[in-house]
This record gives structure tokens, sequence and C-alpha cells, in this order.
């Protein structure tokens, strides 16, 4: 019996989680439960798993997650503290918070040795080298569960990188794949989430459209490979069948295919390293029809140019590219800038930064809490 803690628990990837989990009583347990604010949905997750510890972010909430609890023996909490304990007591946690909130938490399972199933990419995109090496000296295993880098994971299997040439990213190339910098300055909140082919949060569906996904991904790869920027390689790919591939140094190419569902990476990882079932569409090829693959443009999604020219920059250029992105998406959402002024907005915070290099989780912390400050003030401005 596999001990689940699922951070984030209501959201998009938490959701999938708990519908693969809850198939198999008898192979996963759910100890654990965390939202940010959500409340109902949360004790309904909590009721339904029989979780041990149910934790709510937002500390107005506690009184009435208690409320809803009473009764079911399940520990209602909030706090850092709730959030780490939640993140090490199990023996994998799906650390699946969106944004730099997720940071933490994952970093403590990794002190506490517990396997991390990883969607948050924001915590590998500001911590990626302290949370990389921490896991590397205790020996823990990061399973990689954004769609491309559990593709690159698959194809890899127990090889490591030094038969690498390079690692290709496949990018669906969002909603706005075809559009014109003008047509794209007037796209609206509903329109920019309304991806494609996945079905996602808010935020990361915004990522996609502006293609800052993408990049957030490339530094994710760059942590979870140890390949540096000029061998990871981006490709879109409208139809998103092909998630990502690795190029060996001998010119062969290995991908990984499937329907564009996050419960087969999310299954590859609680399985993880056996392999389970998924109630997934299966991949009908000769359906698909055709496979098509084009060079990204980065005139139009400068997002891609910005987030490469931040890893090759320093460890604390990434840190800023994420939390003036943030800001700038939420800005967004909430209808006080244009869709082209996200990528605007966080060129603006990369300008004249003069930051060292984070050495520990506070530094990050610090960087990106300076950094939302500045890039908020200068929105309201
Ligand atoms: P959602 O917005 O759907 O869900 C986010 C979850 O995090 C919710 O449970 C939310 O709680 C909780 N949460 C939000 N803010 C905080 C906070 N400050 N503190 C604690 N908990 C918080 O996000 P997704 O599921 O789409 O994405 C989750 C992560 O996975 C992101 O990092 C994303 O980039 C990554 N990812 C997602 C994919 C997808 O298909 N969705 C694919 C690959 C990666 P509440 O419901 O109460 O707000």
């Amino acid at each position: 019996m596999k001990r689940i803690a699922i951070l984030g628990a209501t959201g998009s990837v938490g959701s999938s989680t708990l519908d693969l989990v809850e198939r198999e009583p008898d192979r996963f347990n759910v100890v654990a439960v965390t939202a940010a604010s959500n409340v109902e949905a949360l004790a309904d997750v909590a009721r339904r798993t029989h979780a041990e510890l149910a934790v709510i972010a937002d500390p107005r909430k506690l009184p009435a997650l208690e409320a809803a609890l009473a009764g079911t023996g399940c520990r209602a909490a909030t706090g850092d503290a709730a959030l780490d304990e939640a993140a090490c007591m199990a023996d994998l946690v799906m650390a699946a918070i969106v944004g730099t909130a997720g940071m933490k938490p994952v970093m403590s399972a990794i002190k506490a040795g517990v396997t991390v199933a990883l969607a948050n990419k924001e915590s590998l995109v500001t911590a990626g080298s302290l949370m990389m090496d921490e896991a590397r000296r205790r020996n823990v295993a990061i399973l990689p569960v954004d769609s491309e880098h559990n593709a690159i994971f698959q194809c890899l299997g127990s090889r490591d990188c030094n038969d690498v040439a390079r690692l290709i990213l496949t990018a669906s190339g969002g909603p706005f794949r075809t559009k014109s910098v003008e047509e794209m300055a007037a796209m609206s909140p509903a329109q920019a989430v309304a991806h494609p082919n996945w079905s996602m949060g808010a935020k990361i569906s915004v990522d996609s459209a502006t293609m800052m996904n993408k990049g957030l991904e490339l530094i994710e790869a760059h942590h979870l490979y140890g390949l540096p920027s000029e061998q990871i390689d981006i490709v879109v790919h409208p139809q998103s069948i092909v998630h990502s591939l690795v190029e060996f140094i001998d010119g062969s190419q290995l991908a990984q295919l499937g329907p564009s569902d996050m419960r087969i990476p999310i299954a590859h990882a609680l399985a993880y390293p056996e392999r389970m079932e998924t109630p997934c569409e299966r991949l009908d090829l000769a359906k698909v029809g055709e496979l098509t693959f084009e060079a990204p443009d980065p005139e139009r999604f400068p997002a891609l140019r910005l987030a490469r020219a931040a890893l090759e920059a320093d460890a604390s250029r990434p840190i800023v590219l994420n939390a003036a992105n943030e800001i700038a998406v939420a800005s967004f959402l909430d209808g006080k800038i244009g869709f082209v002024e996200i990528a605007a907005r966080v060129e603006t915070a990369l300008e004249k930064i003069d930051v060292a290099a984070p050495t520990s989780i506070d530094d990050v912390i610090a960087i990106d809490a300076e950094t939302r400050a500045r890039t908020s003030e200068r929105i309201a401005a």
C-alpha cells in the first residue's frame, strides 16, 4: 500500500490524481490532502479518501474546514508547518499546488526522504539547483509529472544523459498559435484559457497561450536532466500526441506518444517503477492521421526568448522571470493588463536586475517576494 499526499488536491492535476488513486483502493492510501481556499471541495475529497490530514492555506477558512470535517477523524489544519507535515507523512507526495507557493513543501518532502511526483514546475524553475542537489544527497526520486518531462523520463529509461545529444520538448503552440500580435493584443482571459488540447488550471493555460509554459519547461528540463540550454530544443506540435523526444549521440530519436490526458503521466509517476491501468482513451494513430511539427516563433512569442535568456544568464533570473510572470498572468486574468503585456511586464522585471545567486530557499523566497512587489507596483502605477 503506497501512502499518498496530494498537495493541490482540488485543482486540475489534483483531481486527475484522485480519479486514478480512487480506482485502486488496495494499492493507494491517501493520507493528506491540501487546497488554498476551496473548503467544500477539500472537505469532500478528505471525506471520500478518509485522509488523516486536510490542510487549507487560507487561515480564515480553517473554522469552516473544521466544521465540515467534524466527526470524520480527519484533522483540519492551516499554515506552512501543516503543509510541510502533509508533504512529509506519505511515501509519495503529488506536488500539484500552482505557483511558487508549492516550492517549500516540495523541499520539505525531499529533506524527509519522500518521493516527489512533481507537477509544480515553478519549484524547479525557481529553486532547481538547490532541490536537485538535496534530492541527490538524500537519494530521493523526483518523478516528473509534466507530460513533456515525463515523456523524456520514459524515453531515457535507466540510461543517464551521457549518450544524449539533445532533448526536444514539444509545444502545442496554445490557442493563439496562428494569431498575429495585433490579434493577440485583443484576446480576453476566456479566450486565453481555452486550450485546444489540454484541460488545465487557469494559470498554466495562460502560460500555454503566451508559450511561457514552454519557457518554464525548458528551465525545468535543464534541472531535471542536467543538460545546458543549447542541448534543449523546442518544437511546436499542434496535435499534442508526441509529448517530447530524446535524441541520442548516434542520431536516433526516441519519442513518447499518447492522448492529451494528464492521467497518463500522473499514473506513470504514481505507479513507478511499475505501471497501472488508466481509463484514458487509447491512441488511434490512424484516426489522428497527421502529426505535424514546426519551429516556434520567438517574435510572436517573446516569452520563449526571455526564459532561455534567463536560464543562460544566472540562477536568480529564472526566479524573477517566474515571479513577474505569476503577477502578470494574475493581472491579465483580473482584466488589469492586456494579453501581450504579460511578456512585456516580465521583460521589464528582468531589466537591470542585480541580485546575487540564491544559496538557500530563503534567498529564493526573498527574490521572489521582491519581484512580485515591484511588478505589482508597476502594474498598479
Ligand atoms: P489548478 O489551478 O487547477 O489547481 C491548483 C491547486 O493548488 C488547487 O488545489 C489550489 O487550491 C491550490 N493552491 C493554489 N494556490 C495555493 C496556495 N497559495 N497555497 C496552497 N495551495 C494553493 O492548477 P493545475 O492543477 O492546473 O496545476 C498545478 C501545477 O501543476 C502547476 O504548477 C502547473 O504548472 C502544473 N502542471 C499542470 C498541468 C495540468 O494539466 N493542469 C500539466 C503540467 C503541469 P484551491 O482549489 O483552493 O484554489
